[in-house]
């Protein structure tokens, strides 16, 4: 057992003498249940085709006739990258989602965290972690100051420290009606997040060598519904640094298995 989880079971029997421990799918006793932690841990699956924001225009479908123009026969729409989600944004998940957002289980970013780094280190692969940088949601100001906690800051950091990938943070925040608000917030928030970006690798271990020009983005998030505001940090994102992917814990929406 090491120091961080002696210290989680402190807080959790120290949270146990104040708060009756249950887990978010009703059952007493425990923080997570071994069901839910399973469901955690089933490995996540790829749900950009059913996020309506991430499908751009990848290529036009044409028919070959012979002795005559092609003829324009439809489009592929294709996401500019994969986003990987834990499990559908429903029952048990989405209970725990819910109460991990709202700051009632701040306990449960280790759990989180742990079934998510195997998803950030098969991004990564064979390659230096060093070459990618974490880009956690920036929470709405409003909702931090309420729970007091960014939830999404808390599980990149604890993400970072598992898969030894960076955190480069976003400032300000990005909810839905802000997502398509055009270039220009865009680029102002580019340079707020490539400043900021600048600032810290300043104060860089130098041993960790330079910092990449142009980092390979994981953009991380709680629950994804149409995608709309990864696209928008993706098309925001510091100069010359491109998403490659996105990890989310839940995704509201579930593709339909496929039929042989
Ligand atoms: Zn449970």
């Amino acid at each position: 057992m090491d120091a961080r989880e002696v210290v989680t079971r402190m807080l959790r029997d120290l949270c146990a003498l104040v708060i009756p421990l249950e887990c978010p799918c009703g059952q007493e006793g425990t923080l997570l249940c071994p069901s839910c932690r399973t469901l955690l841990q089933a490995g996540a699956q790829e749900v950009q085709s059913v996020c309506d924001a991430l499908q751009i225009v990848a290529a036009a479908r044409v028919r070959e006739r012979s002795g005559a123009p092609p003829e324009p026969v439809g489009v592929d729409y294709r996401s500019p990258f994969p986003v990987l989600a834990l499990g559908e944004y429903a029952g048990a998940l989405q209970r725990l989602v819910v109460q991990w957002k709202n700051g009632g289980a701040l306990l449960h970013t280790g759990a989180l965290a742990q079934a998510l780094a195997p998803v950030v280190r098969d991004i990564v692969g064979s390659e230096d972690p060093a070459l990618y940088r974490l880009v956690p949601v920036p929470s709405r100001p409003g909702s931090r100051i309420r729970r007091g906690e960014d939830h999404m800051a808390l599980l990149a950091r604890a993400l970072s420290r598992r898969t030894g990938v960076e955190v480069l943070t976003v400032r300000g925040s990005l909810s839905g009606s802000q997502a398509g608000k055009g270039a220009r917030q865009r680029r102002r928030r580019t340079f707020r997040a490539a400043g900021a970006a600048a600032a810290r690798d300043r104060g860089r271990d130098p041993a960790r060598g330079p910092a990449p020009d142009h980092p390979r983005v994981i953009l991380l998030d709680d629950v994804v519904t149409t995608g709309s505001t990864l696209r928008a940090l993706h098309e925001g994102s510091p100069a010359g640094a491109a998403a490659v992917a996105a990890v989310v814990v839940a995704s509201a929406r579930w593709p339909a298995p496929v039929r042989l």
